[in-house]
């Protein structure tokens, strides 16, 4: 008797929605492939009178003129960027959400040179390929993040414009709404976090006896910030607000070799930093919680003997939390990645990465960073050089440029 043997060997490293052992994932992937065939086809020519194209997409799929809008202008956004482009005719990986969502980080970029979508385009491949089996997608606030990373590390200037967004102050009948540049949010919330801990009250009672003046305002915010000291040019992660180039001078600095483990149950405010560095959101399958606002939880408990220390303990939220000591889930970290596989109640199982400026990830991501400034200053001097040749017809070599070693892991 002969007994025939397959010899395709299964990928090991997919995205939960391109999981190859999943019926569902098919059906899912299927949909989100006719839904992506069907704009491909209606897309209009840029020389179609847009308002008559509008109103008949809108007549056909019930969709209201600014989705429509936003459905278009993210297929147009991928013509910009072909490796993405041919990512997703093969896999379908991103749905709807995401592409618009990258298409709007894009926005900021403006009118730019294709040389800057073509960095842009090979970063969001090397962000988008996965590393684990049945890894988690990243979610589109995840990639949004990305991308706004990638074009302020590419473009100095929107960096800068971001700084200066217009504040608006509005009060209706229902809400009080603030609109502030980034930095300044980040300490208004810090501040009545801050407030709400010194009072013992839920954070709409301390921003309310901040704004009336009950209280005073703490005098010094504390904003905790992640850099890697030892690249040059590594941009600056502020908690709570993102990523800067911007060279911030901390009154206290603080090494993760000081990261030891503690005797205590609760978790030291220095080993919750680290923490906090190293998963950016809470680690549950697409939560989007940042860290900072997540409770620290002892993957094996305390009372079992699991020590507090960063190896077993992990951010989750309150609501993630609850549902781990309800027992609707287990989890097991990998020791040196900090990668996190889910075990559900229901027998499926999930792998997520730590997002946060400290996890292996954004090590690489920072390398990068800082070798893409070194390459532009490299080419600006190029250009000075050329420029100084034409005119005196001579140069002198005045220092040796210092060239990046790729193979070199991100020193932290
Ligand atoms: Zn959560």
């Amino acid at each position: 008797m002969t007994t025939a043997t397959t010899t395709s060997t299964p990928p090991t490293r997919f995205y939960a929605p391109t999981n190859p052992d999943c019926p569902e994932t098919r059906e899912a992937a299927r949909m989100r492939r006719e839904e992506f065939a069907f704009w491909e086809k209606h897309l209009p020519e840029p020389s179609l009178d847009i308002d008559l194209v509008l109103r008949r997409l809108q007549a056909i799929t019930g969709k209201d003129l600014t989705e429509i809008n936003n459905y278009i202008s993210a297929l147009y956004r991928l013509r910009e960027l072909p490796k993405l482009a041919a990512l997703q005719a093969k896999y379908f990986l991103l749905d709807f959400n995401r592409l618009i969502g990258i298409d709007k980080a894009l926005d900021r970029l403006g009118v730019a040179p294709q040389f800057l979508y073509d960095q842009v385009d090979q970063a969001l491949i090397d962000y988008l390929t996965p590393r684990r089996a049945n890894q988690h997608l990243p979610t589109r606030a995840n990639i949004v993040r990305r991308v706004r990373e990638i074009i302020t590390a590419l473009d100095d200037t929107i960096a800068m414009r971001k700084g200066h967004k217009k504040r608006r102050f509005r009060s209706d009948s229902e809400f009080i709404s603030l609109e502030v540049e980034e930095e300044t949010r980040a300490i208004i919330d810090q501040q009545v976090r801050e407030m709400a801990k010194e009072l013992g009250v839920p954070l709409a009672d301390a921003a309310v006896a901040l704004l009336t003046g009950a209280v005073k305002p703490t005098a010094h915010v504390i904003l905790h910030t992640y850099r890697a000291t030892d690249v040059e040019f590594a941009p600056t992660f502020i908690e709570g607000y993102g990523t800067t180039l911007e060279n911030l001078t901390p009154t206290v600095v603080r090494d993760e070799s000081q990261v030891e483990e503690s005797c205590s149950y609760k978790t030291p405010d220095v080993m919750a930093k680290f923490i906090e560095g190293r998963d950016g959101t809470c680690r549950f399958p697409g939560c989007k919680r940042p860290a900072h606002k997540c409770q620290k939880d002892h993957c094996v408990d305390f009372s079992d003997g699991g020590p507090t220390h960063p190896s077993n303990l992990f951010s989750f939220c309150q609501h993630h939390h609850n549902m781990k000591t309800d027992g609707r889930f287990y989890y097991i970290p990998h020791p040196e990645t900090g990668d996190l596989v889910f075990l559900f109640e229901d027998g499926t199982w999930e792998i997520t990465e730590p997002s946060g400026p400290l996890s292996p990830k954004q090590k690489h991501w920072v390398q990068s960073v800082s070798q893409n400034i070194q390459a532009r200053r490299r080419s600006s001097r190029a250009e000075a050089q050329a420029l100084k040749i034409e005119l005196d017809g001579q140069i002198v070599e005045i220092y040796e440029a210092p060239q990046p070693d790729p193979d070199e892991p991100a020193p932290f």
